[in-house]
């Protein structure tokens, strides 16, 4: 190991550092956020920096390094653009013992700067031991994504019973086995889901009856699952889909997002193609409730938003008459995800001051929208599920009166590799779908935005079979 990691108390501590410009800037943040007490020396020093110095007894003096008396200070940083300057302050330090950074220079360093992941009282620190900074800024993004936000008030929960605990059970076995449960269990999904009273009283009532105690029921986590590119997740989703133990997803849900499903789960597929529901709307209510009663954590995956064209309100409406308790995670929407990876903003200062999101599925194949209400200048319309009914939806808005000369766009599968785009006005899509077949699922977007297609399409999926 070139580097031990240590956790240094700073409270109160004088540091030093020689530098006044951004970098000094950076560390003093850093420094002042761990309680140090600062005295910055340089012959420039930022403004903001100078303040921060001289807040909590610190110091700023406007001069040339020389060979300090270093004896009073805990830590030492240089950040400098002298090298010559840099390594007077090491080797100072170094001789009267002083750990000291050298921004930039390991070879000059006795301690350096890891990179953090501040989820207070838990830090998780990464260093490359000063051999590729920007590597252990790319790991403590990755870090970043899997420890959940609220990682640092859960730990916080667990300082408050500490000694409760350690009361409580006196063989240290048991006690780890008592914080094992309590940190993974059902304690800590009620912390990252925001009940933390609820999790404050779990936690109380296991430790007062000494044992576990089982949830007799499970929990559903309505989630949804985004357009179809899994980097478009949230951390939350990916999380919940990581510990469900039953996964309930639909037709819309991509392949890639469920390989991302933990791997012993049971995968229950539920249909919802447009005519052929494997499972009828009402059975998958009443499975999510089975499932959850059973003592399961189920996943409901679905396609986009749960909440929007998604049927999702439906399903929670069962669950909460059924006392079964339950989590929503909001994904990116059709619209969302069909829009930006098609290069056309919804809304537009020039173009479009409003966007209405309708779905296009017309029952019976008739013609029973609210056209009139659509038919509005400056405004984008949306339709979910209009593939089918496209005729009808281009000859009633033509016939409500917006012009058949209105640009409108289909979007194939969006934000996936298969995605697709065409672009038509409403006299002629029907016509020019004939020739450029699209299929399911397709959004349709209308209005003067679409125009803009040309001009910012960025996302190409099929530009990779350009290269020869
Ligand atoms: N809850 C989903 C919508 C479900 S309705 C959401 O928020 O996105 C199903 C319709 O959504 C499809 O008929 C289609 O119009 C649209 N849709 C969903 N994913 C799509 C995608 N990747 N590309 C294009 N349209 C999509």
């Amino acid at each position: 190991m070139e580097f031990l990691p240590l956790f240094f108390d700073l409270k109160g501590r004088t540091v030093l550092i020689v530098g006044g410009g951004d970098v000094a800037l950076r560390k003093a943040r850093l420094l002042r956020s761990a309680g140090a007490v600062l005295h910055v020396i340089s012959s420039e020093i930022k403004q903001e920096l100078q303040e921060l110095a001289t807040l909590n007894q610190g110091k700023a003096t406007q001069g040339n390094y020389d060979s300090l008396e270093l004896s009073d200070f805990t830590l030492v940083v240089a950040a400098t653009n002298d090298i010559a300057v840099n390594q007077q302050v090491s080797h100072d330090a170094k001789l009267a013992n002083i750990p000291v950074n050298v921004v930039d220079h390991p070879e000059l360093c006795s301690f350096i700067f890891p990179a953090i992941v501040d989820r207070s009282p838990i830090i998780a620190a990464v260093s490359s031991g000063g051999s590729s900074p920007v590597l252990a800024r790319i790991l403590r993004a990755k870090l970043e994504t899997v420890l959940p936000a609220t990682y640092g008030r859960l730990a916080t929960l667990a300082e408050k019973y500490r000694n409760q605990v350690k009361a409580h059970f006196t063989q240290i076995n048991q006690r780890r086995g008592f914080w094992e449960k309590v940190l993974q269990g059902p304690v800590s999904e009620l912390m990252f889901a925001g009940k933390e009273h609820e999790a404050e009283a779990l936690l109380k009532s296991e430790l007062e009856s000494g044992t576990e105690v089982k949830r007799e029921l499970g929990e559903v986590y309505l989630v949804g699952a985004g357009p179809g590119d899994p980097d478009l997740l949230t951390f939350k989703s990916l999380r919940l889909m990581q510990q469900a133990d039953v996964v309930i997803y639909d037709r819309l849900v991509s392949k890639p997002i469920l390989n991302l499903c933990r791997r012993d789960a049971e995968m229950v597929y539920v249909g919802k193609a447009r005519s052929d529901h494997a499972v009828p709307q009402e059975g998958i209510n009443q499975l999510l409730v089975k499932y959850a009663k059973k003592g399961h954590r189920v996943l409901r995956l679905k396609g986009g938003d749960p909440f929007i064209f998604g049927r999702g309100g439906e399903e929670i409406e069962e669950l909460a008459e059924n006392g079964v308790p339950f989590q929503v995670v909001p994904g990116i929407t059709a619209a969302a995800g069909c829009s930006s990876y098609s290069g056309i903003p919804l809304t537009h200062r020039d173009y479009a001051q409003s966007v209405r999101f309708v779905t296009g599925h017309l029952k019976d194949n008739s013609a029973n929208l609210p056209w009139s209400e659509l038919v509005h200048p400056n405004q984008t319309i949306v339709f979910y599920m209009g593939l089918m009914g496209l005729p009808i939806i281009c000859e009633q808005l033509i016939q409500h009166g917006m012009s058949g000369s209105t640009p409108i766009a289909l979007v194939q599968k969006g934000t996936t590799p298969q995605q697709k785009v065409v672009i038509a006005t409403l006299d002629t899509m029907v016509e020019v779908i004939k020739s450029n077949p699209v299929s399911a699922p397709t959004l349709i977007i209308v209005g003067q935005v679409v125009s803009l297609h040309d001009k910012l399409k960025w996302f190409n999926p099929d530009s990779k079979n350009l290269i020869p």
